[in-house]
């Protein structure tokens, strides 16, 4: 048995400006052939910077267990950040690789593909183009089984359930169960090819775009929905349930979460488990995201916070500009505020500009320079900020690329040419900055920066300004019909069964 794998994933905000190129994906994450299974094997290190073993390690490590003996073909591994829309190029040339790879492999014998991608994916002028990722890597190795995993922010649509033969969403949110759904993905491939799995699907879809509270799995109120799914596979009432609490900034018109159960050759008892988690996710679907201060309102939160800045910091999260979610990391909004408002809180920011890194990479530390930063790549949202300050450092990163401090009164403003993705507290101590140094430390992410600053962080504040990770932003996107909680939706079936008639 050969098992090839491959990943190509990036989730797409539709309402950035930013379009995603193979620059992109080649200056974060690029593997191919042997580089990739070194990467993947024992020891590797998969995603650099983020995990160790994701996906495809446990793809590896689950063929190892369920089909001893099988071979499994590296073809290659694409990510790149959250942003706008991949070109039509950038595409086109990640989908020829990919097929031209599968179809090197499929002279030499194929038996089946496992294929990584996000689910939330955006192309320019391309509807539903992971679908297509599909299609094409099932006839370019020769029609055998396809099994894919998702995101659990990724959106279902028939044509994706049908161009699979098994899909797997993480089922934890933070995301931290790469490694498991990737061997889920071995286990269900190894038993398709060796006949002993017959997946029947069944699969529904919500007219809803925002539910859930906070959509965190360990807690209410979607705690009860991610165990019902855990405990079903346990108990073997399927092999495999997924809810996807949809990626809302996703340009899909029939856009929503949705959910899919695979089990041994029992459509009806699939259908069954898959209409509960449905019903069980349009219970919750009143329970709305949490609404966010404003910028001088979470300044003076902060203030007020002395004893907690004093053991550790403040983490403000600007959510109108979350890079993990696509936004391009240039708005000034909450930076403004900081540096009209926030004189007294030593304060370390980002913001993405490529022009203003061309402008003060040819100066050296301790250069005082006056320039216009952020509100370039989005000018809809926010506009430039004038600056005086003195260059701290310089740096090249993998991901961020050219990447310059610069001191601004009392903010070290961290700018970056790449993605400033800021989840991690590594991404300001790796340009110098001590955390226990900083009274408030600004971060572009929902959710998993809580994990990650856990040891420095004394208190949360969400920011909301105006920008592309706004929820409501979702809102002026063209839907199919009603959209909770845009619109008053009484009932998700007929919308379901529309979306899923042929
Ligand atoms: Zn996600």
């Amino acid at each position: 048995m050969r098992f090839a794998y491959a990943r190509i994933m990036q989730e797409t905000n539709a309402l950035s400006p930013v379009v995603t190129t193979l620059h992109d994906f080649e200056s974060a994450h690029y593997l191919t052939g042997d580089a990739l299974a070194t990467a993947v094997g024992p020891g590797g290190y998969e995603l650099a910077g983020f995990f160790k073993k994701a996906e495809l390690a446990g793809f590896v490590d689950g063929v190892r267990k369920h089909a001893p003996g099988a071979l499994t073909v590296p073809l290659l591994s694409a990510w790149a950040s959250s942003s706008g829309p991949l070109t039509r190029a950038c595409f086109d040339t990640l989908r020829e690789r990919l097929t031209d790879g599968l179809r090197a492999q499929r002279a030499r014998g194929l038996d089946g593909v496992y294929l990584c991608i996000h689910g939330a994916m955006g192309v320019e002028g391309v509807r539903d183009p992971e679908t297509q990722l599909l299609r094409d890597a099932r006839e370019a190795a020769g029609g055998v089984p396809v099994v894919t995993t998702h995101d659990l922010h990724g959106n279902l649509t028939r044509e994706r359930v049908a161009a699979a033969d098994a899909i797997v969403a993480y089922g934890t949110n933070p995301h931290r169960d790469h490694a498991r759904v990737g061997r889920k993905a071995a286990e269900l491939l190894a038993g398709i090819t060796a006949g002993k799995l017959r997946p029947a699907t069944a699969w529904r879809s919500l007219p809803l775009l925002l539910g859930g509270g906070r959509t965190i799995d360990f807690l209410p109120p979607m705690r009860a929905v991610f165990r019902r799914m855990r405990a079903a596979e346990r108990k073997g009432e399927c092999v495999a349930a997924s809810t996807f609490m949809v990626h809302p900034w996703n340009d899909d018109p029939a856009l929503g979460w949705s959910t899919i159960v695979h089990t041994n050759d029992d459509q009806a008892a699939a259908d069954r488990l898959a209409e509960e988690l449905a019903q069980m996710c349009w219970e919750r679907r009143h329970e709305q995201p949490p609404t966010f201060a404003a910028p001088s309102d979470a300044i003076a939160q902060a203030r007020k916070a002395r004893l907690r800045r004093k053991v550790g910091v403040v983490t403000m999260a600007d959510a109108s500009d979350v890079v993990t979610a696509g936004a391009p990391g240039d708005s000034t909004h909450l930076l403004r505020a900081l540096l009209e408002d926030g004189g007294d809180l030593v304060t370390y920011a980002a913001v993405r500009d490529p022009d203003a890194i061309e402008t003060l990479w040819p100066h050296a530390p301790g250069d005082e320079v006056r320039l216009e930063v952020g509100g370039k790549l989005d000018p809809t949202s926010s506009t430039p900020l004038p600056v005086r300050g003195n260059v701290v450092s310089k740096h090249q990163l993998v991901g961020f690329l050219r990447v310059v401090v610069l001191a601004v009164d009392h903010l070290r403003l961290v700018i970056t040419e790449g993605p400033a993705m800021v989840m991690k507290p590594s991404f300001y101590t790796d340009v110098g900055l001590d955390i226990w140094k900083a009274d408030v430390v600004v971060v572009k992410n929902f959710f998993p920066f809580l994990l990650f600053f856990l040891p420095y962080n004394r208190k949360t504040i969400f920011v909301r300004t105006r920008g592309v990770t706004d929820f409501d932003a979702a809102y002026r996107l063209a839907f199919d019909g009603p959209m909770h909680p845009r619109d008053a939706v009484d009932d998700w079936r007929p919308r379901d069964r529309a979306r899923r008639a042929p």
